[in-house]
């Protein structure tokens, strides 16, 4: 296959003062490239009317300007809006409007697939096929962006949104191109978007944690823990799992104190697995009197692998214990659940015919 070319969305704003970038043109035409591209999410070259057509021409040459054509769009009856992208290589990622009450949450890829190996999850089965560049993570949000301007959520009204590191891939996995998107997301001069409005979602790699607290993002963080001890978190997630649960919500707290904004604990609750009052126990020993809050979000049922969400009894309990122990704790129920909205459902769906 034809090596793709660059892509022109994965520069970082101060790049477009790039002089090899202008090839001679004067600085001013870099500004109105990068507000092109980022600031604008322009999808198509044409529409960058006040560029020479000349200057166009070449970079179109030299550049791709985009990385992503649009293979299926499922909408929920709640509203969820799940997309199914084709990269440039033929393989394909997916990202997801969450319709939230004042806003819209962009739920995007970082991976395609994911070396994580996490057991209740539908991208882990494939392993991982490569990491997203910044474009490519960029181009979801215009995307999505695109879709929301041209059928707004009907509550919410406006076309705001925040960003999620949620979807497929292990976003600190992939960390110097997530690194780089929440750049250009959160610059000036690319997408402008305030640090609170982003935030990465890990499952608690040691090295990408460290990585994390000495880069200092300023973004949110959520760390999915899986099980409150040790050999049920390895169980339940191979590769993470071999960073201990002490370890993970040390680093996390740091991360947390660092930037002074509390971190969440995303707790998946699987029925006879995760969702015992014992590991809820566990989870609030780790927590209590630290700066974290926790998101419990039943499993959407994957179907063919025999995992399933608690009755609603059980998710109660576990919320109970952990708000007897001082900690805020949140049910989150995953929207979508009539389409392929969980994780790299679609995506396998398709792969699977
Ligand atoms: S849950 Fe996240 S980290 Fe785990 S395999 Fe799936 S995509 Fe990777």
């Amino acid at each position: 296959m034809e090596q793709p070319k660059p892509l022109l969305r994965s520069l970082v704003p101060v790049a477009f003062a790039d002089p090899e970038l202008l090839a001679g043109e004067p600085a001013y035409r870099g500004d109105q490239l990068r507000d092109w591209v980022h600031a604008k999410g322009a999808l198509a070259w044409e529409r960058m009317s006040n560029l020479p057509a000349a200057w166009r021409q070449r970079l179109a040459a030299a550049w791709d300007l985009t990385a992503l054509a649009s293979v299926a769009r499922q909408v929920s009856t709640d509203g969820t809006r799940k997309f199914l992208f084709r990269l440039r290589d033929g393989d394909t990622v997916e990202s997801v409007i969450i319709p939230m009450e004042n806003h819209a949450t962009f739920c995007l890829s970082t991976q395609v697939g994911c070396a994580m190996a996490c057991r209740f999850c539908a991208t882990a089965r494939g392993g991982l096929v490569r990491n997203l560049e910044a474009g490519e993570i960029i181009e979801q949000v215009h995307r999505l962006a695109a879709d929301l301007a041209a059928d707004p959520l009907p509550e919410q009204g406006g076309r705001a949104f925040n960003v999620v590191f949620m979807g497929m891939g292990e976003p600190l996995d992939n960390w110097d191109a997530v690194a780089a998107s929440v750049e250009i997301m959160t610059h000036p001069l690319g997408l402008a978007m305030s640090r609170r409005r982003v935030q990465i979602s890990t499952s608690g790699p040691r090295e990408g944690l460290e990585k994390l607290i000495a880069a200092a993002p300023g973004v949110g963080l959520t760390l999915s823990l899986g099980a409150a001890d040790d050999a049920a978190r390895r169980r339940l997630m191979p590769v993470p799992g071999r960073t201990t649960v002490a370890e993970a919500v040390a680093l996390a707290e740091r991360y947390a104190r660092d930037t002074g904004r509390r971190a969440t604990v995303a707790w998946v609750l699987i029925a006879g697995s995760t969702d015992d009052t014992e590991q809820a126990r566990r989870l609030a020993s780790q927590l209590a009197g630290r700066p974290f809050k926790v998101n419990l979000i039943p499993l959407n049922e994957l179907r063919d692998d025999g995992l399933a969400p608690p009755a609603e009894a059980r998710i109660l309990a576990f919320q109970k214990v952990l708000t007897d122990a001082g900690i805020d704790a949140f049910i989150r129920l995953s929207g979508g659940r009539d389409i392929d909205a969980a994780c790299g459902q679609l995506r396998r769906r398709r792969a699977d015919g």
